[in-house]
């Protein structure tokens, strides 16, 4: 059944009558990993695969959820200590409360929501979740009157306030700010943004997420930034961003080795996020994939963040003349997001999901994803 009428059957079911429909959507990011802590560059965009919600104000001063996927319900008064035990629900009151912390107007309301954004599977359920809701409530209650930013941070601030996840505003912005046929280039260090055409006639957009998540001991995220922020330091500057390999390799001699190797990588990945968005501007695909598999190569031998399953997904699809390939998040473990022409779409697909299973002994989830509208209103 489609998603909205699953919704509607259960509004129905639930509550009787019949809402708003809100949706957002999952984000993948094409290019610019590691990047934000450095003040750097990120080019996310919104997918076709989103979190609805159909929504009506209820008079009261309660919230009256059910989740159609869980098939849970929950309710909660808008006060700080009016937390649901639920984790799914959480999201919800974090953006409640959010809101209301920012001087907006939350009244309860009932609501169904259902998705189809995988869960954990780097694509941001959460924050598809966070912006269909922030979203729903600026529209219902406050008359759009909350800017599209500020949405944003209404569902990163969930996520640090009420979820326990110390996230960047990459994935809440993709999902708010999110337009078809469109990437945002996001400067992380001012802010900006800037919309790119992203018509890639020939070619598909494919995630291979590999299942597994390394479990690492040494917190290795915060190494990675301390030797972000030891190079930058001795640069006498304030992050990376600021820096190039000229500057860096005039100081080569007064830092480690391993920390060369990091700055080396962030500066490469500033680079390669412009360059990037220039092929993309001259249409220029070949670009982009190339771009792309060198992200990877530095994320693997410079950043040290891959493992063997994402060096073999990346391998493979080299193999298989798949345009572009590289890790898509954190790292570890988690996902490889590929660029790849048409022609060749279904056998590649069959290639690495046979030869995955034959080496780890499990196949990879597969997801194509389209470049879609972001957070809105479904009339
Ligand atoms: P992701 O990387 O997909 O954002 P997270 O662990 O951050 O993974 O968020 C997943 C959580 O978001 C789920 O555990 C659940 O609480 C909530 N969530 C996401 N999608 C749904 C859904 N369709 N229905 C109910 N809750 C959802
Ligand atoms: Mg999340």
């Amino acid at each position: 059944m489609e998603l909205q009428d699953k919704i509607r059957e259960a509004f129905v079911s639930h509550f009787g009558g019949e809402g708003i429909f809100y949706a957002s959507a999952g984000r993948i990011n094409l290019i610019g990993e590691h990047t934000d802590y450095n003040g750097g560059f990120v080019f996310p965009g919104a997918i076709d695969k989103v979190i609805m919600a159909e929504i009506r104000p209820n008079g009261t001063d309660k919230v009256n959820l059910y989740s159609v996927d869980l098939n849970d319900s929950s309710t909660f008064g808008l006060e700080e200590a009016d937390a649901p035990s639920q984790q799914w629900a959480r999201y919800i009151f974090g953006v409640c409360r959010e809101t209301i912390k920012r001087g907006g107007t939350v009244k309860g309301f009932d609501a169904v929501f259902a998705g189809n954004v995988p869960l954990g599977a780097g694509l941001s359920s959460s924050a598809a979740l966070e912006s269909c809701f922030a979203f729903a409530v600026n529209d219902l209650f406050n008359a759009n009157s909350i800017d599209k930013f500020e949405l944003a941070k209404i569902g990163q601030s969930t996520e640090h306030n009420y979820c326990g996840v110390n996230c960047g505003i990459m994935d809440q912005f993709a999902s708010v700010f999110g337009k078809k046929d469109c990437l945002i280039r996001l400067d992380c260090r001012s802010l900006e943004y800037e919309y790119f055409p992203f018509k890639i006639d020939g070619y598909k957009l494919v995630l291979v997420d590999s299942v597994v998540k390394h479990e690492l001991v040494d917190s290795p995220y915060n190494k990675r930034r301390e030797s972000c922020e030891r190079v930058a330091k001795r640069l006498g500057i304030e992050t990376l961003r600021d820096a190039d390999m000229e500057m860096l390799d005039a100081v080569k001699a007064d830092v480690t080795s391993e920390d060369y190797m990091r700055a080396r990588f962030v500066i490469g990945e500033k680079e390669r996020v412009l360059g990037v968005c220039d092929a993309l501007n001259r249409g220029d695909i070949a670009t982009v994939g190339r771009l792309m598999y060198e992200t990877h190569e530095g994320l693997s031998k410079d950043y040290e963040v891959s493992c063997e399953e994402l060096d073999y997904l990346n391998d493979v699809a080299k193999e298989c003349g798949v345009t572009g390939s590289r890790i898509m998040g954190g790292g570890f473990g988690g996902c490889t997001i590929n660029l790849v022409p048409d022609d060749i779409h279904d056998s590649f697909i069959a290639t690495v999901t046979e030869k995955f299973n034959s080496r780890y002994g499990h196949k990879p989830k597969i997801y194509d994803v389209i470049i879609s509208d972001g957070a809105r209103r479904i009339d």
